[in-house]
């Protein structure tokens, strides 16, 4: 058995849903580094195109895609697209994601439902659109960005917390159905990063002793350290790794 070669992505091609920043674009670069071609997707065209135009300049096969990963009918024209014009989808990484801070008793209803369409209906819609490509070719790999609020809640992020315990049992539910036709439909759970989503916490000193203290690991995680677990779950690898949830946060959630 050749052990490494079984991480190896050549070959494969990975759309990554909200990549042009942050923690999808760290995946991005990982998944690419392993190997893989890389379809990257976001709204803002611009700041896609100079995603892509940086993966590219370190060697990958890299492209963008712009849809709104919320929107039924985009999401199957631009599923639709790539399949035809690029390849098979063989990776899919549901990471697309945003957060909105209110306390629950004042949250506005239209926020509660612009958070749940962007964390859960996302994951519903792409994964389904890909997935019926994937079926019949018998293969297939799912990888779902969950959160540490897919196992516990925080005060002013009730939608999110609510939309990422979502994420964790649409995940099972994915295995449960799916991984009779070949693919494995898995989660990774990070804590706290530094990125675009966070920034608010970032520029917060309390916030950051906080962090410090709460995670056993004493700091941020950085978005390249998302990597492994991506490629892992992405490679022949995890071949019997189906519905689980891997947490990659330093400890936060071993501890109380
Ligand atoms: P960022 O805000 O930095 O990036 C979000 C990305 O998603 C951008 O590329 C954005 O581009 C894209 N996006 C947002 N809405 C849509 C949409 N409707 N359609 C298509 N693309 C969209 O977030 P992070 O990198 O921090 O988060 C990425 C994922 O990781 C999210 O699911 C988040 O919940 C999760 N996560 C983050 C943690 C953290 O500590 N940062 C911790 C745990 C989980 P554009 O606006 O141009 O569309």
């Amino acid at each position: 058995m050749d052990w490494l070669s079984q991480f190896s992505l050549a070959g494969r091609r990975a759309l990554v849903t909200g990549s042009s920043r942050g923690i999808g674009l760290g995946i991005a670069t990982a998944l690419a580094g392993a190997g893989a071609e890389l379809i990257l997707n976001a709204r803002d065209t611009v700041a896609l195109g100079a995603a892509a135009a940086r993966l590219a300049e370190g060697g990958a096969r890299a492209r963008g895609v712009a849809f709104d990963v919320t929107n039924a009918e985009s999401v199957n024209e631009a599923v639709d697209y790539i399949e035809a014009e690029i390849g098979p989808i063989d990776i899919l990484v549901n990471n697309a994601g945003m957060q909105h801070r209110a306390p629950l008793e004042d949250f506005p209803e239209e926020m509660f439902e612009r958070v749940m369409a962007t964390n859960v209906t996302s994951v519903f819609l792409v994964g389904q659109a890909v997935a019926r490509r994937m079926i019949p070719r018998g293969r297939g790999k799912i990888i779902n960005i969950a959160s540490v609020m897919t196992g516990v809640a925080r005060k002013s992020i009730a939608p999110y917390a609510a939309s990422k315990a979502a994420v964790g049992n649409l995940t099972r539910a994915m295995a449960t159905e799916w991984a009779r036709h070949g693919i494995n439909a898995n989660a990774i759970a990070p804590g706290y990063f530094k990125t675009e989503l966070n920034e608010a916490l970032v520029a917060n000193p309390e916030f950051n002793a906080w962090i410090e203290t709460r995670t056993p690991q004493g700091r941020w995680g950085d978005v390249a350290e998302l990597g492994g677990a991506a490629i892992f779950l992405a490679s022949d690898a995890a071949s019997f790794v189906n519905g689980h949830i891997l947490y990659v946060d330093g400890a936060l959630m071993a501890t109380v």
